[in-house]
């Protein structure tokens, strides 16, 4: 059954939480693509579902975005838990097809005694709940969101940052058409920061936006918000996020909520962090492509001497956090 709240509520102590503390906090990908699935020969290496990446750090499961790759996500987690009860957290950072189409494929929601917490912000106009069920409704999907047998809970955020158990998370506001946020997770192995989708206000690399006289106070600020995200990443061992296009692809791009790769990657360096991993690939770019893009990402780094370390994400590929020590807030 589904519920909405409006306020935070602690965790029903008496569901069982699976067993992840013998294991250090970890990143999974699931689902990398952009706005549509691209599955085919040409997209094997990276993979062709849409946004969908596992986290387990400190006891918790949380899984950033539910896109189509929540669907191998769901049936992982079934297989693995083999009848132990989930409790399993989804922090969304916004309500594009992309990002929640995977939900009613989440094998986890039709068992009752799983726990599903949904946790993200309203968007325009709709609420969360009202949002996600309506991509359930009869013309879409034969069985209602009200009508899984699992324990539900739609948490609307109001605050940017809450914790989930002993994992502290800080949410910023991305620039992206409607209401998108990226999120920090502060684990006991570093911090890991997602933003799937968002476009630098101000290209690094790009000519400014030409703008009339009397317009500097937007330019300031454009650059404010990108400063602002940047602080909030500033120093995280993994940053995940959207590089969809090549720098001549973004000239035609502009204004779509999605970045250059190369703005990206002047973003990462400035901003210090210490492995940047290339999301929200584009469903026109083939795994050629965006071998090419990381090849691209990793000179751009060299040319700066920089340790970055830049990858580009795939489905089913690991980062650990083993080595690192835990993060100041
Ligand atoms: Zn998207
Ligand atoms: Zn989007």
């Amino acid at each position: 059954m589904v519920q909405a709240k409006s306020g935070a509520k602690d965790r029903d102590s008496q569901a069982a939480v699976p067993s992840q503390d013998s294991l250090c906090p970890h990143v999974k990908f699931w689902g990398v693509r952009g706005s549509i699935p691209t599955p085919g020969p040409t997209t094997v290496k990276y993979g062709g579902n849409t946004s969908c990446v596992e986290v387990r750090a400190d006891g918790e499961i949380i899984i950033l975005d539910g896109g189509t790759g929540l669907r191998a996500l769901g049936r992982h987690l079934v297989t693995e838990f083999n009848g132990k009860p989930l409790n399993l957290t989804l922090l969304l950072t916004h309500t594009h097809w992309d990002h929640i189409q995977g939900l009613p494929f989440f094998m986890p929601l039709y068992e009752p005694k799983n726990r599903l917490r949904i946790l993200g912000y309203e968007g325009a106009r709709h609420g969360l709940q009202s949002v996600l069920s309506s991509q359930m409704e009869t013309p879409f999907f034969p069985i209602g969101f009200r009508q899984v047998p699992a324990n539900v809970e739609i948490q609307e955020l109001l605050d940017l940052t809450f914790d989930v158990g002993r994992v502290h998370v800080k949410a910023c506001l991305a620039n992206h058409p409607g209401v998108c946020v990226g999120y920090r997770l502060f684990t006991s192995g570093g911090s890991i920061a997602f933003f799937p989708d968002n476009e630098p206000h101000y290209g690094h690399s790009h000519a400014p936006p030409v703008f009339g006289a009397g317009e500097t106070t937007m330019v300031e600020l454009a650059r404010n918000e990108d400063q602002k995200i940047m602080e909030f990443v500033r120093g995280c061992e993994v940053l995940i996020m959207d590089a969809q296009y090549e720098k001549e692809e973004y000239n035609s791009h502009r204004g779509w909520g999605h970045a250059c790769l190369d703005d990206v990657v002047a973003f990462a360096l400035e901003a210090e962090v210490e492995q940047l991993v290339l999301f929200h690939h584009d469903p026109e770019h083939d795994d050629a492509r965006i071998a090419q893009m990381v090849t691209h990402a990793r000179k751009l780094v060299a040319a700066k001497s920089s340790s970055l370390r830049v990858d580009a994400a795939s489905e089913g590929a690991v980062i650990s956090l083993n080595s690192r020590a835990s993060q100041s807030r």
